[in-house]
């Protein structure tokens, strides 16, 4: 059985940054202690809330997330490791990874958290040009994160990872390019970049859609440009001997995020707090997912775990499909073949031959990936996995 990882949600953040969609706000140190408490009651708790999942007792790897896990203080922060090493043994040699939002780290809970465990450090930089930065509502400068670097290298903390936005207000070509360029520098081992998203959950989304000024949203750039930056961060990173390994991410060699990978690799993992969502095993072998409240004072409550699912094989087929299409290693027709069945992966031979020919997949030696083009539009690829089975269904009815 593959060892579990643990992710612990810290939803509570210095001020919510303009662009931010996640499940995490402002809320006074007074609710910290009942959120860590709450936390804790769900960690010794969960073998009991899903009894039919066969949870690993083994973790080899811990990723605090949020939020800003660390406007935790150091004791509640080791309130949450000390629970989950009573409920579970961590493995030596565990990858521990912690959020944290630069210039927001005092030399205290820096010690804390390496001596909690902590190996590895990522920080919420999303822009390394200040004006970008302040733009929305970051309270770090350039001098401030590549401070904050040194000082966890010379804390012990060797892993760090720099989290970037392309298409931030006030960004252009030249700009992105002086990002990518001081980050490298840095010598990082990983970096994630993403596009920044316009939906209505966050403020800048939410004024861009209403064709508003706020939030400096004339200054966003055009989708076309983002995704111009998006490219030219692929190229120069991959050039700086940071690989792309999955589409918002990338490793020097050895340094990829054994966390991350799981989620994509189908391995199973835990969430703890708010908005955090789990996928295992039950003893039959059926994959098990469930979540927990996105509402804080829901979850503070004590509400019972959501939407406890157990996969279908249809289902598990297609989470294969674009979950591994995610990684650039891509997708083994053999492999898929030996968990799910030839007759039923010859289902999707015709869509991947469709994807194929519209370039947006690539198939060489039986693997299967996504092209430059199937990259930007990935969410469209894999929307098109999704039914397969139900299809050929109704085709067959239909004849
Ligand atoms: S982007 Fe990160 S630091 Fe900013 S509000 Fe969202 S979770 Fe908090």
């Amino acid at each position: 059985m593959n060892s579990l990882g643990i992710y612990v949600s810290v939803p509570f953040c210095r001020a919510k940054c303009s662009y931010c969609n996640f499940a995490s706000g402002v809320s006074a140190v007074s609710a910290h202690a009942q959120y860590v408490s709450r936390v804790c009651e769900q960690i010794r708790r969960v073998r009991q809330a899903v009894s039919e999942a066969a949870i690993p007792g083994q973790v080899d790897s811990l990723y605090f997330g949020g939020g800003t896990p660390s406007t935790l203080s150091p004791a509640l922060l080791g309130e949450i490791v000390q629970t989950l090493r009573q409920e579970f043994t961590v493995l030596p040699g565990a990858e521990f990874t912690i959020e944290c939002a630069p210039g927001q780290l005092d030399d205290a809970a820096l010690e804390a958290m390496v001596a909690l465990g902590v190996n590895r450090i990522s920080f919420g930089v999303q822009s390394l040009v200040d004006r970008e930065a302040a733009a929305t509502g970051r309270f770090h400068t350039r001098a401030v994160v590549l401070r904050d670097l040194e000082r966890a290298r010379a804390a012990g903390v060797g892993r760090l990872s720099i989290d970037l936005i392309a298409g931030m207000p006030h960004q252009t070509a030249a700009s992105w390019q002086e990002s990518l360029e001081v980050l490298a520098a840095t010598g990082v081992d990983h970096a994630s970049v993403y596009m920044l998203e316009i939906d209505q959950d966050s403020r800048l989304g939410r004024e861009l859609l209403a064709g508003g000024a706020r939030y400096s949203a004339p200054a966003v750039p055009s989708e076309e440009l983002t995704a111009d930056l998006y490219e030219t961060a692929i190229a120069y990173l991959e050039g700086q001997g940071l690989r792309q390994y999955e589409i918002s991410n990338f490793a020097r060699r050895g340094s990829t995020s054994r966390h991350n990978l799981k989620y994509w690799r189908r391995e199973p993992y835990l969430g703890f707090g708010l908005d955090a969502h789990s996928m295992v095993h039950t003893t039959g072998g059926s994959a098990l997912r469930f979540q927990t409240s996105a509402e804080l004072a829901e979850f503070l409550a004590g509400s019972s775990l959501q939407d406890v699912r157990r996969l279908t094989p249809a289902e598990e087929l297609e989470e294969a499909w674009f979950l591994g299409l995610r990684l650039r290693q891509g997708v083994c027709w053999q492999d898929l073949a030996r968990e799910f069945g030839r007759q039923r992966l010859e289902l999707f031979a015709p869509l991947v031959q469709d994807l194929c020919a519209l370039g947006l997949l690539a198939e060489a030696d039986g693997v299967v990936s996504l092209t430059r083009q199937g990259v930007l539009l990935s969410n469209e690829v894999f929307a098109r996995f999704l039914g397969v089975e139900d299809l050929d269904c109704q085709a067959t009815l239909s004849l």
